[in-house]
């Protein structure tokens, strides 16, 4: 048995037999020859036009057949077909006398490059797109159709990369799950596969050939490829996808059902969310509510801060979405892996974690605070909606904060202006400095959101991105459990409520000590409402909480 590790990108085991497609290079795509700037810059503008036009095509199939949200990925590439910077780099490439083909592979390299270096997962993720892009421009000027996958049965399809057009071209009920030997967790194709539910396996590196016509269990869990499995790998494939259905079944059963204490204290299982579409999901499953909203997902849609129109407009649609539920709305969370070209932070800060972000940037330029509370106020008029406040380490930052509040409701009222007087205006316990002061925030803040996320690198001291440190945060520390204490019994003496939003809202094994914490509310990844829902459950029961 012969196995092969990738990074498991979609969750899921599958067996079946191994096709691997290798498309071939075809020569053509340096072409050196004298051109003619003004016939090259024309080729590059009507091959643009026909890839507009792919694009388009695949959004309305996407649509049709999986739905908008999926479908938006060819958006995304349309608006980076059109953008400017692309555009500017090819025409000076044609300028300096090269040819189309040229030109936009010397574009695609540099915008792929410095999307490659960014600090954010996601926008190293786009790194992908933008080649696929200028990939399919130089297929286009040479005149040629876009390579297309014929499978005949279904199987394991192993390939250098798929690209998010490839994938949609693809006769997926002949895919049971692929590995590929490029990718990335965050890269479109990976987000493809969650979303059908195709179990998958990305960066693998070079995939040797011989694995074409085997047999082979893939598990997308663990990011493993078993090549001729043996008798053991079986077994242990056939347990698991009769566990995972007796799951699904039990997670389902629980959809619509709430959870209550026996004093009968509800237990909300709520989403995260950073976009429209993770709304819209999220509704699917069930959530009870929008536990978090990232807010800075918006603010990096824009190369300026967003207006005050543009995000009450945005906060109105999901207020619309939401239909009753409440949305807690985190204020910016920028800073540190979520960078935003447009605000003025220094780059290059030497520990940016620890630097320059969130409610820090807010408070030295309070006008992106004052145009978001604004925005949140005005919203509050038309559903339930809280402001959260991000990376809070000080009483002082939060007292300026409620003073901001305070005179952006005073301007409101001014200016006759509808708003909830109440809007709740609460703050994460993200930092071990707020958990240890919790007792003196408690009193300022409407609710405390436990952000395990940062509360567990910074007590930690632990990167939260670099892997080399991961072995301290795996586990739950100690350390981390008292802040979590220390925090619900500052918010229980005064009853405000506290929720957890980090990612170990998620982890199973935590809930009794959550729920014996008195926390009443979860707020999970969106595919993970129901199961974190069926385990409230039964450790509620259990427990006889
Ligand atoms: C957290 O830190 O736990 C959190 C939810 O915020 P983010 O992951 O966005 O930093
Ligand atoms: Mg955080």
């Amino acid at each position: 048995m012969e196995q092969i590790r990738g990074l498991g990108v979609s969750r899921g085991m599958v067996h079946g037999k191994i096709i691997f497609v290798r498309p071939g290079k075809e020569e053509g795509t340096s072409i050196k020859r004298a051109v003619d700037p003004d016939a090259e810059a024309e080729r590059f503008r009507n091959s643009c036009r026909i890839l507009q036009e792919e694009l388009e095509n695949l959004y309305t199939k996407t649509k049709e057949t999986l739905g908008e949200k999926e479908a938006d990925i060819f958006t995304i590439h349309q608006m980076m077909l059109a953008d400017e910077g692309f555009t500017e780099i090819v025409e000076a490439c044609i300028a300096a006398g090269k040819s189309a083909e040229q030109a936009v592979t010397e574009a695609g390299n540099t915008l792929a490059e410095s999307f490659a270096v960014m600090d954010n997962a996601y926008m190293q993720a786009r790194e992908a797109d933008i080649r696929s892009l200028s990939e399919r421009l130089t297929e286009i000027l040479q005149g040629k159709q876009m390579v297309q996958i014929q499978l005949t049965e279904p199987c394991i399809l192993a390939i250098h990369d798929l690209s998010p057009a490839q994938t949609m071209e693809l006769d997926l009920k002949m895919v049971l799950g692929f590995i590929t030997e490029q990718g990335s967790v965050n890269s479109h194709t990976a987000i493809l596969a969650r979303t059908l539910g195709i179990p998958a396996i990305a960066a693998a590196g070079n995939l040797p050939e011989h694995i074409h016509g085997k047999d082979a269990v893939l598990d997308g869990k663990n990011g493993i490829l078993y090549v001729s499995p043996d008798a053991e790998i079986l077994k242990s494939h056939a347990q698991n996808r009769a566990e995972e259905e007796i799951n699904r079944d039990k997670w389902e059963n629980v959809r619509g059902q709430r959870c209550k204490r026996q004093d009968g204290t509800p237990i909300r299982i709520c989403a995260n969310a950073g976009s429209m579409d993770d709304i819209s999901v999220s509704l699917e499953n069930d959530a009870e509510g929008i536990g978090l909203f990232r807010s800075e997902f918006l603010f990096m849609q824009y190369d300026r801060c967003p207006t005050e129109e543009e995000q009450y407009s945005v906060y109105r649609q999901i207020l619309e979405k939401m239909d009753g539920k409440e949305a807690v709305i985190r204020t910016l969370d920028a800073g540190a892996d979520k960078k935003i070209p447009w605000l003025p932070i220094a780059h290059g800060e030497t520990n940016p974690a620890l630097g320059f972000r969130a409610i820090r940037i807010c408070l030295r330029y309070p006008e992106l605070l004052i145009t978001q509370l604004r925005a949140l106020y005005r919203a509050s008029a038309l559903g339930k909606i809280s402001a959260m406040i991000p990376m809070i380490s000080l009483p002082s930052e939060l007292d300026t904060v409620l003073q901001i509040a305070g005179e952006v409701r005073c301007s409101l009222r001014e200016e006759g202006v509808l708003f909830d007087e109440n809007m709740p205006v609460g703050i994460m316990i993200e930092t071990p400095s707020a958990a240890l002061q919790a007792g003196l925030l408690a009193e300022k803040a409407a609710f405390f959101s436990i952000g395990t996320n940062d509360l567990t690198q910074y007590t930690m001291a632990a990167d939260r991105e670099n892997s080399a440190v991961a072995y301290l945060t795996e586990t739950v520390s100690d350390s981390v459990k008292k802040l979590i204490h220390m925090t619900a019994e500052a918010a229980s003496k005064a009853k405000i409520p506290v929720s957890i939003c980090g990612e170990l809202a998620g982890d199973e094994t935590m809930i009794p000590f959550f729920l014996q914490e008195g926390i009443t509310k979860l707020s999970v990844s969106p595919n993970h409402i129901l199961r974190v829902r069926s385990a409230v459950q039964n450790s509620l029961q259990e427990n006889r909480v």
